[in-house]
């Protein structure tokens, strides 16, 4: 079923902005951890580590952050079960990027103010600042359930994803203990600290290369691209300038050469029975500068 397109969620203002300050000492902590883990990991490979990472990798960044946090938390382009819900919420707190309020509400005043004054990571800030600056350096606020939940008063009815953002690194930790239990250390290493970083980095590649690398297709207000390289680390969310002209499209790459898997998924939920109200875009739609504003 394809349903109209809905506007883009009204935020209150800007008074809340990701300012700069001095480095954020157990975020920077916890990623060299997760780097020199990764780095290690190198030395410890093995086939079955590789392939529960590479599974990890697909739930948490495929069905966590692409299909949940993003098209679904945030945007509400289409709807699923509760449970699924839930479901994707706790693989997307799996990647160590925040819990959903963090995330929905950072996303939504990205949408709000995409390369303006107050954008929590535009490039026009410099490309370091919008790929993992804006983390170290930036004002802290994934444990602010509070003031996140402003911009997310969709969550807040939940309190299981109350719970989950104030707790986003307890499913993380509990995985860690699988794996070692499972397969020892390889397994974690593998399976956290490879898994996370690449998670990290190809999400951070969003909001950094996709602002700066890539062809535009529509005449955006804001510096988006779509990118096909990001795209294919992220599930489909290289289709950036795509996404940004078209926001509650649960379809991000538009043209048949656009490989987009979080569609390919979605077509499968909805083939189901699973997926409903799924909200698209059309290749052909025109957006101007002036309806884009
Ligand atoms: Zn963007
Ligand atoms: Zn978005």
């Amino acid at each position: 079923m394809i349903a109209e397109m809905a506007p883009t969620v009204v935020l209150p203002g800007d008074e809340e902005a990701f300012e700069r300050h001095g480095l954020n000492w157990p975020t920077a902590l916890v990623l060299v951890v997760l780097h020199i883990g990764a780095i290690a990991a190198l030395f410890m490979f093995n086939w079955r580590a590789v392939a529960v990472s590479a599974v990890l990798y697909w739930m948490t960044i495929g069905l966590g952050i692409s299909l949940g946090y993003h098209r679904l938390h945030t945007h509400r382009s289409f709807s699923i079960p509760l449970w699924m819900e839930y479901m994707f919420g706790l693989f997307g707190a799996m990647t160590l990027e925040g819990g959903p309020m963090f995330w929905v509400a950072t996303h939504r005043i990205h949408h709000q103010k995409s390369d303006q004054k107050g954008d929590p990571h535009s490039p026009r800030d410099g490309a370091f600042w919008a790929h993992m600056g804006w983390i170290l350096f930036g004002e802290a606020k994934h444990d602010n359930t509070r003031l996140m939940g402003k911009y997310a008063p969709d969550l807040m009815r939940h309190r299981f994803y109350i719970w989950l953002n104030n707790w986003h690194w307890v499913p993380t930790v509990l995985l860690a203990v699988v794996l070692y239990l499972a397969g020892g250390l390889p397994m974690v290493l593998w399976g956290i600290c490879v898994r996370i970083v690449v998670g990290l980095h190809a999400t951070w590649l969003v909001n950094s290369a996709t602002h700066m690398w890539g062809k535009r297709r529509f005449q955006t207000r804001d510096d988006s691209r779509n990118n096909w390289w990001v795209a294919l680390m992220t599930f489909g969310e290289g289709w950036h300038n795509n996404h940004h002209a078209h926001p509650t499209s649960a379809r991000h790459g538009l043209a048949w050469y656009e490989f987009d898997p979080s569609w390919l998924s979605l077509k499968v939920l909805k083939a189901a029975g699973i997926a409903r109200n799924i909200r698209v875009a059309k290749l052909d739609s025109r957006l101007t500068e002036r309806k884009a504003a």
